[in-house]
């Protein structure tokens, strides 16, 4: 007879496989029922279709890598605020080359400086709700 996976084995073989345990199973029926996990740095919830996906190792054919889009979302946010940083610098640059466009050029650079306000939203928000 096959062992019944109960929701702390669950939660073992999940913390095994990741080798961390920033996740905890807030629903836990059966290793083929839907089950759901909450990352215990943002709070953001990940559903399973199937319980067992939480702790097997991603493949193409499904598993779980251990990352939280939320985390992942600002991580990158960082990232992009750099990107749109250095588009600014661009266009600053274009204004002083090609005077003629310059309304084109601060059309971008109101889009960037838009764009930076989002991220620092995002940042802001992640960070109010971790407590950094
Ligand atoms: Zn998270």
């Amino acid at each position: 007879m096959r062992k019944r996976i109960t929701k702390e084995l669950a939660q073992q073989r999940m913390n095994d496989m990741l080798e961390h345990d920033k996740f905890e199973i807030l629903d836990w029926d059966s290793t083929y029922k839907p089950a759901t996990i909450k990352c215990k740095l943002c709070g953001d919830e990940i559903n399973f279709k199937q319980g067992q996906t939480m702790y097997l190792k991603k493949t193409l054919r499904g598993g779980f890598n251990g990352e939280c889009n939320k985390c992942n979302r600002y991580k990158f946010a960082y990232e992009n605020i750099k990107t749109y940083e250095s588009y600014i610098e661009n266009y600053e640059k274009l204004i002083d080359e090609n005077s003629i466009k310059k309304e084109m050029y601060l059309e971008k650079i109101k889009e960037n400086e838009s764009k930076i306000k989002h991220e620092k939203e995002i940042i802001k928000e992640y960070e109010e709700l971790t407590d950094k």
